[in-house]
């Protein structure tokens, strides 16, 4: 049997400019992720909801895989990949766990994704 896939971390960034962000520290986060954590691998998006992301989002998707995205609201993050991930094949609710990380310190950032990484069987 196929051992069972690792959950992926995808952290979406605003572009980089948006001040919901801007008390995070994007590499120390994602360092920590990939390096400490129970992950396949974690990768950084700078603006998923537009259409690039959506095209990386159309290549990247497989089914039978969780992935973590840190980024907005998650009511927001709903809206704007759940087409995107049915037209890849995947199944948005299925797949994904949200997490808004915004606002938030490094710290509390790097605590949230651990216990939302810790919590997947
Ligand atoms: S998905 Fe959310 S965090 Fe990512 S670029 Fe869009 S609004 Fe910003």
């Amino acid at each position: 049997m196929a051992e069972k896939q690792k959950p992926r971390f995808i952290m979406c960034i605003c572009t980089g400019q948006c001040p919901g962000f801007s008390t995070l520290n994007l590499w120390e986060l994602i360092n920590y992720v990939r390096g400490e954590l129970d992950v396949e691998y974690a990768i950084v998006h700078p603006q998923l909801c537009v259409d690039d992301g959506d095209r990386f989002i159309h290549d990247y998707i497989k089914p039978n895989v969780k992935y973590v995205i840190g980024a907005c609201d998650p009511k927001m993050q709903r809206k704007m990949f759940k087409d995107a991930f049915a037209d890849a094949g995947g199944n948005y609710d299925e797949q994904v766990i949200s997490l808004d990380l915004r606002n938030m310190s490094t710290q509390d950032a790097m605590n949230k994704v651990k216990e939302t990484i810790e919590s997947i069987k």
